[in-house]
């Protein structure tokens, strides 16, 4: 190494990228974080188009008491002890009666899932109940609108192994406002996409348009969506199980859009309550709404899975049809003209994410603890969302997996280990 080269190079600025950067300055260690787009955040980022705050990806801090961005949070609420949930039956709005029958069948549904025996590893389709009255919605709502991905693409065991209960707790700011004051003064560099990454030298070179950068050691948190798609390149290449690994945790597809509101009508919503419609058995064309968030002139809500593929492919525009149509079928016309302009949040067409997040395709429960096992000694680690097991898929399991990178970097001293 030369005297001017950082003990460690992050690639990526998102959750992972931040966490293990503040690991390492705090332990008086010198990094880079290289971060291709020109923000920092990745796929936490607060938009402020709307006049307040939106969140186009990550919006809640699930499983609250062991999330790690609880400690930094400021003004917030525990959105489930304000939700009131709303279910449109086509042409009224489900009875108290009926949402405590809907209530029950899922509990039959997720008690199926819990209570399946884990082997052989299998999609989550094949061990819960069909055909009652409430499954397809529930199913729709667990899978496409809730992990991004049909049941029937997610391993049972990582779906199981996923705890992401309450308290969800919704940050005024913004949970990428937050995570964006926590990447304050860190050595982050935008711009600066990395497209190779040497590991056969002592340490590691990375290599983009920008130039060339060499360190003691590389964490790297761009998504699995990414590293599927070769948008980085590996010299040498990956071992086997890494790249068993990446393709076995493909990123399911959540996007997000957002609208302000215009008028006064509250459309009979209270605040922070949310609304879906009943899926019919064969169709998934269902989305999530919630309603006036903080009080604000604003509605969001998320499509999720195939048909948020589908809806990608078709373009932004299509996305925003649909979300309107959606909102129309529950108010009527008069109902969805309180919908202003609106921010359409599709991460499957971003080449820097390539999808929301991660679920393991049935058989590949094991890929996370794989991808995270370090290579070269340990100076090539992988972090984010996809290497955590048990907060997979959000900003807690991105941010504490990059810390435990950044931290397995260390020795007992606080150095960086020599991992040449
Ligand atoms: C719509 C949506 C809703 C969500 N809702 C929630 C939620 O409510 N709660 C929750 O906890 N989580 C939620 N998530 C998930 C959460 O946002 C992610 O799990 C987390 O932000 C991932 O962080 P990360 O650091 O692993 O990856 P990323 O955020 O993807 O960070 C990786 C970074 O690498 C950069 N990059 C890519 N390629 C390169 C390259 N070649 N060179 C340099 N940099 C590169 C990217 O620009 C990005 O900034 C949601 C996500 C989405 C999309």
């Amino acid at each position: 190494m030369r005297r001017n080269d950082p003990d460690v190079v992050v690639i990526g600025a998102g959750c992972a990228g931040i966490a293990a950067a503040r690991a390492l300055v705090a332990a008086g260690k010198s990094c880079a974080v290289l971060e291709a787009g020109s923000r920092v955040g990745g796929r936490a980022h607060t938009s402020g188009t709307l006049g307040t705050p939106f969140d186009r990806g990550a919006t809640w801090l699930h499983q609250a008491q062991e999330n790690p961005l609880t400690a930094f949070i400021g003004a917030h609420i525990d959105h489930d002890t304000v939700r009131g949930r709303h279910l449109h039956l086509g042409d009224r709005f489900a009875n108290r009666a009926e949402l405590a029958a809907y209530e029950r069948a899922l509990d039959v549904f997720e008690t199926a899932i819990v209570e399946a025996p884990p082997e052989p590893d299998r999609a989550v389709s094949e061990v819960v109940p069909q055909g009652g009255p409430w499954d397809a919605t529930i199913a729709h709502w667990l899978g496409a609108q809730i992990n991004a991905a049909e049941l029937s693409l997610i391993s049972l065991r990582d779906y199981v192994a996923v705890d992401l209960e309450g308290p969800n707790l919704l940050p005024e700011e913004g949970v990428g406002a937050l995570v964006a004051r926590l990447a304050e003064g860190l050595p982050i560099r935008l711009d600066h996409a990395v497209t190779h990454l040497r590991w056969d030298g002592p340490g590691v070179v990375v290599e983009g348009e920008w130039g060339t950068l060499r360190a003691g050691a590389a964490i790297v948190t761009v998504s699995t969506g990414v590293l599927a798609a070769g948008g980085l390149r590996f010299t040498p290449e990956l071992p086997a199980e890494t790249l068993d690994a990446i393709h076995g945790l493909p990123l399911g597809l959540l996007t997000k859009y957002g609208f302000r509101t215009t008028g006064g009508d509250r459309l009979g919503m209270a605040p922070f309550h949310s609304a879906r419609r009943l899926v019919e058995r064969g169709t998934r064309a269902s989305m999530s709404w919630i309603f006036w968030p903080f009080g604000r002139d604003q509605v969001f809500g998320f499509v999720g899975g195939a048909q948020a593929w589908e809806l990608s492919r078709q373009g932004l525009a299509a996305t925003e049809a649909a979300a309107r149509a959606d909102f129309a079928a529950m108010f009527g016309g008069e109902g969805a003209r309180l919908l202003g302009p609106a921010v359409i949040a599709d991460w499957g067409a971003d080449p820097l994410f390539r999808g929301s997040y991660t679920h393991a395709r049935p058989g590949h429960h094991e890929s996370r603890a794989w991808l995270a096992r370090p290579l070269a000694g340990g100076r090539l680690r992988f972090a984010g969302e996809a290497c955590h097991s048990r907060f997979a898929g959000t900003v807690a399991g991105a941010w504490l997996s990059g810390e435990a990178a950044a931290r397995g970097l260390l020795d007992k001293r606080g150095t960086v280990a020599d991992a040449s």
